[in-house]
C-alpha cells in the first residue's frame, strides 16, 4: 500500500471527513481489517485564511511547501491537499517536493466527464469561484463553468468562512445554498461541483435532485484507491 500525505486543517472540520472516507474506501476495497496507511500534517488554519485576505499566496505556499516537504520526508508517496482554494499555490508546493500532488479539480473532472456534464455550477470560496486557477483546470476539458452572482458569492463566502469552517451548520444557510444550486441549474448546469471541502458538511444529495459532485469525497476515495495501486 502506498502511503498517503495529507495537508489538513483547512479547516480541520473538513479534514474529518477525509480521514473517515479514506478508511472506508481501503476497507470496502480489501475488507477485514484492512486501513489506510496514512501521514495528516495539519496546519494553522487562522494564518493560512490570513494568507489569503491579505494576498499573501506566496507565504502561504511556503507553510503548505514545509509540509509537503516534511510528509515527503516522513515516507509518503503523494501528496493530498484536503481544501480547494489552496491548490492555487499547488504549482509553488510541487517545485518543493519530488512526490505528486493528487489534483482536486483534475479528480473532480474526471467525475463529470464520467457523467458526460458539459455546464457546471461552482460553489467555493470567492478566490475558488473568482479566480482563475480551478475554473481554467475545468474549462480547458471543454467544460463550461457557471458562477452564482456576486451577492450570492458574498453569501457563500461568508457561511463558509463564519459558519461552516467553525463548525457551525444552520438551516437558513443550507436554505440559502439550495436556492442558489436551484438558480445555477436553472441557468444550465447539469450538476454542481460543491468546490470548497466544508461544503458537503451542510448540503448532502438528499437534499436536492440536482447531481452535487463533492469535492471532498472525490478527492479522499482517489486517494484511497490511489494508494492500493
Ligand atoms: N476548505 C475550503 C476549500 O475547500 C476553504 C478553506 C480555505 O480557504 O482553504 O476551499
Amino acid at each position: 500500500m502506498k502511503t498517503i500525505g495529507l495537508i489538513g486543517g483547512m479547516s480541520w472540520e473538513s479534514t474529518i471527513p477525509y480521514y473517515q472516507i479514506i478508511n472506508e474506501t481501503v476497507k470496502k476495497e480489501l475488507g477485514g481489517l484492512h486501513s489506510a496507511v496514512c501521514l495528516l500534517y495539519s496546519v494553522d488554519f487562522a494564518e493560512i485564511e490570513k494568507c489569503q485576505r491579505d494576498g499573501a499566496w506566496e507565504k502561504s505556499a511556503e507553510i503548505l511547501g514545509k509540509a509537503a516537504q516534511a510528509l515527503e520526508k516522513a515516507g509518503a508517496d503523494f501528496i493530498v491537499i484536503c481544501t480547494n482554494t489552496m491548490h492555487k499555490v499547488v504549482p509553488l508546493i510541487q517545485q518543493k517536493i519530488r512526490i505528486p500532488i493528487l489534483h482536486i479539480a483534475e479528480v473532480t473532472v474526471r467525475e463529470l466527464n464520467k457523467d458526460g456534464i458539459r455546464s457546471v455550477g461552482l460553489l467555493g470560496t470567492k478566490y475558488t469561484m473568482e479566480q482563475d486557477f480551478y475554473k481554467a483546470m475545468i474549462a480547458q476539458h471543454g467544460i463550461e463553468v457557471l458562477i452564482p452572482d456576486e451577492k450570492d458569492r458574498e453569501t457563500i463566502n461568508e457561511v463558509i468562512f463564519n459558519e461552516l469552517c467553525s463548525g457551525i451548520f444552520r438551516p437558513a444557510s443550507r436554505e440559502a445554498f439550495l436556492r442558489i444550486i436551484n438558480d445555477l441549474w436553472k441557468r444550465g448546469a447539469q450538476g454542481i461541483i460543491l468546490g470548497c471541502t466544508e461544503i458537503g458538511l451542510l448540503i448532502k444529495q438528499e437534499d436536492t435532485e440536482i447531481p452535487l459532485y463533492d469535492t471532498t469525497v472525490i478527492h479522499a476515495r482517489r486517494a484511497a484507491l490511489l494508494s492500493l495501486t
